[in-house]
């Protein structure tokens, strides 16, 4: 049997009448950017993360990037996140002239360790940006403590948590703003490039209006200089019709994780995923540790099942940062994450067969 690692065509297909039905509208209308249609998706998606504000961008990377503008960030700034991550959570943090300070995760969950983030942070740190990794969402409350003493702020790098939940918020609502991405692959996908920001602040929902439409507060009325960062409007028809079926799918992908866990509890030396008390987990990936990892995924591939590594290098470690000078060993749960880390197959769309098969394939792996 062939278990691809990710097959977007099976969430596509289910969808496809109601995509190019707002293509046609939008032809129809010829409104490309802006309008009704992206202003109905940022109503209902802020209400889906159950946010007050919410503000459609044109990716997860100017989400983050549009946020931390909008909170206050400035040359010279610190602003701690892990590197236990893609690299566009750090990466806005250095085109914004701050420096990145990377911390720690946490070992169990692979999110931030709250204890190593407040333990970095100095007189020139402005925030904070956890990552609710895989799809849980970190553990914020520390973070948010002690980032409210000190007048600094957290932002939610949620673009692999759309729907997570942490003693019932949601993600996005919880710090000052949350980032979303809908790059295809993501829980919520759009046709493109997109991606949202969210907040309980209607001073950042504002900031961020105008950031991402060159800074105008009216036509032609530039308070600040900003970007072209904006939804186009058939991304935001076609988000909006997926969104209807998103909690359909996250409830799907938690079925596919509990088989998981059934067929590979005690397996090996695999870790499995684990979910923070409190929490509910939207299994974006559904992500196993195993020493053996480099040789499972071999054998895996050679039976025909698809796996990939979320992340192999450490962004600490990675030519990027040499410049900040952190050695091997000083992060060592992020570095030995990255070793030992692998992501089986898990989407909407794929079958119990399919997951059954991949059960039974890493099973006689380990036998
Ligand atoms: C996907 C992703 C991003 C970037 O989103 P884009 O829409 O690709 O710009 C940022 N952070 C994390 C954790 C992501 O997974």
């Amino acid at each position: 049997m062939q278990v691809p690692f990710l097959d977007l065509s099976r969430q596509n297909q289910a969808v496809k009448a109601e995509a190019l039905a707002a293509l046609a509208a939008a032809i129809d209308g010829s409104a490309f950017i802006g309008g009704r249609a992206v202003q109905e998706f940022e109503q209902n998606f802020a209400r889906f993360c159950q946010a007050t504000h919410g503000v459609a961008v044109n990716s997860g990377t100017d989400a983050l990037r549009l946020a931390m503008l909008a909170c206050g960030v400035a040359p010279g700034d610190e602003v701690i996140t892990v590197p236990f991550t893609f690299i566009a959570t750090s990466e806005v943090i250095s085109q914004t002239g701050a420096k990145v300070v990377f911390v720690d995760i946490d070992p169990e969950t692979y999110t931030i360790d709250p204890a190593a983030a407040i333990a970095a942070v100095t007189s020139k740190t402005r925030g904070f940006i956890p990552v609710h990794l895989y799809g849980q969402i970190a553990d914020l409350e520390p973070l948010l403590d002690a980032s409210r003493r000190n007048g600094q702020w957290v932002i939610e790098d949620a673009c692999q948590a759309h729907g997570a939940e942490l003693n019932g918020r949601r993600a996005g609502a919880i710090g000052e703003a949350g980032t979303f991405s809908f790059y295809p692959t993501k829980n919520l996908g759009a046709m493109g490039d997109a991606g949202f920001v969210t907040s309980q602040d209607e001073t950042i929902a504002q900031k961020v209006l105008a950031l991402r439409n060159h800074g105008q507060s009216a036509r032609y009325a530039h308070e600040f200089e900003g970007y072209n960062a904006r939804l186009d409007a058939v991304q935001a028809a076609i988000l909006d019709a997926k969104l209807r079926h998103l909690p359909a799918w996250n409830e799907e992908r938690r079925r596919w994780a509990e088989l998981y866990r059934q067929g590979l509890a005690g397996v090996g030396d695999l870790v499995l995923p684990a979910v923070r008390a409190g929490a509910t987990h939207v299994y974006h990936l559904f992500t196993v540790r195993t020493e053996r990892r480099d040789a499972l995924r071999a054998c895996l591939t050679e039976r025909g099942v698809g796996t990939a590594v979320h992340y192999p290098t450490p962004l600490h470690l990675q030519p990027a940062y040499r410049h900040l000078g952190y050695r091997p060993g000083q992060l060592p749960v992020s570095e030995a994450c990255a070793r030992t880390v692998m992501s089986l197959p898990l989407y909407q769309g794929i079958t119990e067969p399919e997951v059954q098969y991949v059960i039974e394939t890493v099973r006689a792996f380990f036998n």
